[in-house]
């Protein structure tokens, strides 16, 4: 195993990990970043970002990531691959050991780990893994091109995707377990108004089925309910869109997690219970979950970064 010493280690390449490596660059602190499983996070998987201020016509998500990186990387981040897959919070210098051999000692810790997607819990979930489930319709939906798929879910996530793969499939079902969508009103409104998109309102997913790979999805209509009816339609893929749960997993022996697993940080800062280890982005929001706000905490958590160290006299 491998040992260095770091100033300020990141882990996490999202909108947070990046915006916190810019800061920190450019404060001297030669900042390593770890990208982890999903480099770039979850803004690869959407297609236009049109929300992130200063692009006026959007941008995609993976484009983002990547003028991130560049911006990142201009100012001295240095950007390896590994997971990191064991933490020593307990003493000075932190330690974290990547899954490529190499164990950090860092002075200073960033944690944007982000969030990752979730799933209903259905066996058929697993057993069709890679064989028509997916909850990225930006990296599978290409594979759909012609087809019918079902898109699980009533926010914006869930909107997005069912028309970014209304774009390429024939028939999009959106199966919402709700009499309404969580959505905002535009994205409601995109949906609602598309000709190929078809929402199932208080449906809920039992089941899927299929010799070779989805072939269907056993649903219930008003699941619980007296009237309650089971449906079965015919899909060929099945996305989940019904949110993220944080990846906080490594950090719960040493940090404070809300019930959800979000790491609660000090009030509005992204400071946490050890002193120079600091949340940024999804992994600590249960509230926003924006690519800008990330980016904020982002820029907090290596200001403070700057600040401990200065605080310390390791600068
Ligand atoms: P949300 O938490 O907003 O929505 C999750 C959806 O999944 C809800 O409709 C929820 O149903 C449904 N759901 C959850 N669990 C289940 C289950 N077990 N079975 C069936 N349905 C389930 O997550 P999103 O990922 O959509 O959005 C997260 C945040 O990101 C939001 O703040 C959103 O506004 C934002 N966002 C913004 C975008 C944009 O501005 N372009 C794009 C994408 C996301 P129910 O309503 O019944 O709880």
């Amino acid at each position: 195993m491998n040992r260095e010493h770091r100033r300020s280690l990141i882990i996490g390449s999202g909108p947070a990990g990046y915006t916190a490596a810019i800061y920190a660059g450019r404060a001297n602190l030669a900042p390593l970043l770890y990208e982890g499983i999903q480099p770039g996070g979850q803004l690869t998987q959407t297609t236009e970002v049109e929300n992130f201020p200063g692009y006026p016509e959007g941008v995609t998500g993976p484009v983002l990531m990547q003028d991130l990186r560049k911006q990142a990387e201009r100012f001295g981040t240095e950007v390896r691959s590994g997971l990191a897959t064991k933490v020593d919070l307990s003493q000075r210098p932190y330690v974290v050991t990547f899954s490529d051999g190499v164990e950090v000692e860092a002075d200073t810790i960033i944690i944007s780990t982000g969030a990752s997607a979730k799933y209903l819990g259905l066996e058929d979930e697993t057993k069709y893994a890679g064989m028509g489930v997916s909850a990225c319709a930006t990296c599978d939906g290409f594979f759909y091109r012609g087809k019918t798929v079902a898109v699980v879910g009533g926010g914006d996530t869930a909107c997005e995707e069912a028309l970014y793969l209304a774009g390429l499939a024939s028939k999009v079902y959106m199966i919402v377990r709700k009499d309404h969508l969580r959505a905002s009103d535009i994205m409601r409104q995109r949906v609602e108004q598309h000709e190929r998109i078809t929402i199932l309102y208080e449906h809920n997913t039992v089941g899927l089925f299929g010799d070779n790979g989805v072939e269907g999805a056993h649903l219930v209509k008003r699941l619980g309910q007296p009237d309650e009816e089971h449906v079965d339609i015919a899909i060929d893929g099945f996305f989940l869109a019904i949110g993220h749960h944080p990846n906080s997993e490594l950090f719960a022996d040493y940090l404070d997690l809300d019930e959800t697993g979000y790491i609660i940080t000090e009030g509005a800062t992204p400071r946490t219970k050890v002193p120079g280890v600091f949340a940024a982005g999804d992994v600590a929001d249960p509230l926003y979950r924006q690519a800008i706000t990330a980016a904020a905490s982002g820029c907090k958590a290596a200001m403070e970064a700057e600040r401990y160290l200065n605080d310390q006299g390791l600068l």
